[in-house]
């Protein structure tokens, strides 16, 4: 009887709270959000929050100018992160870019390192791909830290003109022939002077930074700082 009653529990704690972990499938219990209390905790988060130089500035160092660079989280290629990463990007899973800007949004304004930014940027998708895909998995988080740094949100001002992979196993020069114009701006005018936050959403070798970066950089007086949802270390 006492089984069966439990039985019973489970099936509506089920029919009540559907949702599974996405850090470790583990089922959600009441209270919990897109995340269990464990995965919450193990979350790998970095401490940077644009004061001191960190690893992500460093993969920047001599190619493009910008003033720094930051992560929220440690992407590694099993576990939490990745987990979270495939389903914002995949499994049609918006909200998680959404929750995670927040928390990193709160940080970073608390830490209060950064001048007043004028615009956040999410790094665009092709139109092709935004339409498959239904979504831009960076820009719910690069709006959740527009919102905490009192900053505007910006999205079709940088578009990307060609649906390609950005091509990361060529030498950086080749690469660069070859994406010259992988990424426009729209509005220069717009951007002149004012200091920006590019958002992508996990910086591996930082190419498709550096090509967006050097877009923007055209413009006169652009002041340019960069943050990702997770960097590979
Ligand atoms: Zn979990």
């Amino acid at each position: 009887m006492l089984t069966k009653l439990s039985n019973i529990a489970n099936d509506i704690n089920t029919l009540l709270f559907p949702h599974a972990c996405f850090g470790c499938n583990d089922r959600l219990i009441r209270g919990e959000k897109l995340l269990c209390t464990v995965c919450r905790h193990q979350l790998p988060l970095t401490d940077y929050t644009f004061n001191e130089e960190n690893p992500v500035d460093r993969i920047f160092y001599g190619r493009i100018n910008i003033k720094k660079a930051s992560s929220f989280l440690h992407f590694t290629d099993y576990g939490i992160v990745k987990n979270l990463i495939h389903n914002l990007k995949y499994k049609n899973q918006e909200q998680i870019g959404e929750f995670l800007g927040n928390w990193y949004g709160h940080i970073i304004k608390e830490n209060d390192h950064l001048p007043k930014i004028d615009y956040v940027i999410p790094v665009p998708l092709h139109r092709k791909k935004l339409r498959k895909r239904g979504y831009n998995q960076t820009a719910l988080f690069a709006k959740q830290l527009a919102k905490h740094l009192a900053s505007e949100y910006l999205e079709d001002v940088l578009v990307k003109t060609a649906n390609t992979r950005t091509q990361t196993k060529k030498s950086r020069l080749a690469r660069w022939y070859d994406n010259k114009s992988l990424y426009e701006i729209t509005n220069a005018e717009l951007l002149k002077n004012k200091t920006l936050l590019l958002v992508d959403d996990v910086i591996t070798t930082g190419a498709t930074m550096e090509l967006c970066a050097e877009a923007l950089l055209k413009i006169e007086g652009i002041t340019l700082f960069i943050a990702s949802i997770a960097v590979v270390d």
